[in-house]
């Protein structure tokens, strides 16, 4: 009774211990091993006690301590002299967790994208043990070559992954994605175009032929990349860094002219100090209350009206994604950034009216694309997917399985068939 409740096969319950309940056993033997260099039959030198943490039983905490056999070759001369015994359904060599135990953490930290250190404390285990099996299990689960399909839209985006060392220097990584299905492809160390590049030059030229889209914020490397490895992609800049880009260029609009006009950084009785809440606001998120007080807030602070001017700059960002005539695109995007470069507007907005005419054709794309089976707005919530993995993570291996557990979109009815 007791060996069905353990439920492992070839094994044999040796004794239980209570608080904390630990479980011995030893495998059931049908016959010695046979020396696996010499094949003479083997004799038992001694044994391990090997404590694996195991999944909780009956509402406690349990351990699996496995006696495990030492083997010896009786030959004098033979090169193997003495070597453990090993079951993969109990555990993998290296891991201190049993196998169930291990497929399980897997699932918890890779799907659900819990803390290690949250799956740790259930099971009350070490954080690097827990660690160990997830990277040994997820690895061989994100390397399986049938979760990459076919892919039509392609983006390259970067993310921040760890800050590391003294100086907490910023560690890099580019994300490599299909846009169209929301999945993480991969991802490379570095945010510059050489490591991209090298992992699309290794992928099959059918599949990159397929890729129609290259989604890419307004970088000099990614384009690099496209140009080089997609040529006949059509590039696409993802309008959440445009829109990003024109709310920066309001914020340094409003810091500048706070500076300019009262001489200090904003405090918070100053009047554009207390609009910058407002200002990053879309315009329809704002009631009437509000939309009546920005308008005497910037009364009050913005004299030349000039981040009022980058305000309707930014809200012009914003409208140009809610047009829907993929033959008009250029033209409005060429039109708002020859506005924006006009002499009356203030440096910040003609910045961006020249970042948005070096990019207008991958701007402008976006609305291309919009009528066909292009990027779509699944990818802000993979986005955020990415980014909460990114929180805390200092060594990239981890990095990467740990991400693309969760927002790789691995095939989990394989967990139960691979062995680490
Ligand atoms: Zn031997």
């Amino acid at each position: 009774m007791l060996e069905r409740l353990v439920g492992l096969p070839r094994v044999r319950v040796l004794a239980v211990e209570e608080d904390p309940l630990a479980v011995h056993v030893e495998t059931r033997l049908e016959m010695p091993e046979a020396c696996m260099e010499c094949g003479s039959r083997a004799r038992v030198k001694d044994r391990d006690r090997v404590p694996l943490t195991d999944l909780p039983c009956f509402g406690r905490r349990a351990v699996l301590v496995w006696h495990k056999r030492r083997w010896r070759c009786p030959e004098p001369l033979c090169p193997a002299t003495t070597w453990t015994e090993t079951c993969a359904a109990i555990a993998s060599p290296r891991l201190k967790l049993t196998d169930r135990a291990g497929r399980w953490v897997t699932f918890q930290v890779g799907c659900h994208g819990r803390t290690v250190a949250e799956v740790a404390a259930d099971l009350g285990a070490d954080w690097h043990t827990v660690n160990d099996a997830v990277i040994a299990y997820g690895e061989k689960l994100v390397e399986d070559p049938d979760r990459i399909g076919i892919v039509t839209a392609l983006g390259l985006d970067e993310t921040l992954f760890a800050k590391r060392g003294k100086w907490r220097t910023k560690q890099w990584s580019t994300s490599i994605v299909d846009v169209a299905a929301g999945q993480l492809l991969d991802v490379v160390q570095g945010r510059d175009a050489a490591p991209a590049a090298r992992w699309l030059a290794d992928r099959d030229p059918a599949w990159r032929a397929q890729i129609r889209w290259a989604t890419l914020d307004m970088s000099g490397p990614y384009r690099k990349v496209f140009d080089t490895m997609l040529p006949h992609a059509t590039q696409i800049v993802d309008p959440f860094h445009l829109v990003r880009l024109s709310g920066q260029k309001l914020d340094e609009a409003r810091r500048r002219v706070q500076n300019e006009t009262l001489g200090h950084r904003g405090h918070k009785a100053d009047p554009l100090y207390r609009a910058r809440k407002l200002l990053v606001l879309a315009q329809e998120r704002l009631d009437e209350h509000s939309q009546g007080k920005l308008t005497g807030l910037l009364k009050a602070g913005d004299p030349k009206g000039e981040v009022t001017t980058a305000w309707h700059a930014k809200e012009a960002v914003r409208e140009l994604y809610s047009h829907r005539d993929p033959e008009l695109a250029l033209e409005w995007v060429d039109q708002l950034s020859a506005d924006m470069r006009d002499r009356g507007c203030p440096p910040e907005v003609r910045q961006l009216g020249r970042t948005m005419q070096r990019w207008r054709t991958q701007i402008a794309a976006w609305h291309q694309a919009q009528v066909t089976n292009g990027p779509t707005e699944t990818m802000n919530g993979l986005a955020k997917r990415i980014k909460r993995i990114a929180f805390g993570m200092t060594n990239f291996r981890n990095w990467r399985i740990r991400v693309l557990l969760y927002a790789g979109k691995p095939n989990w009815s394989l967990l139960p068939t691979i062995t680490p």
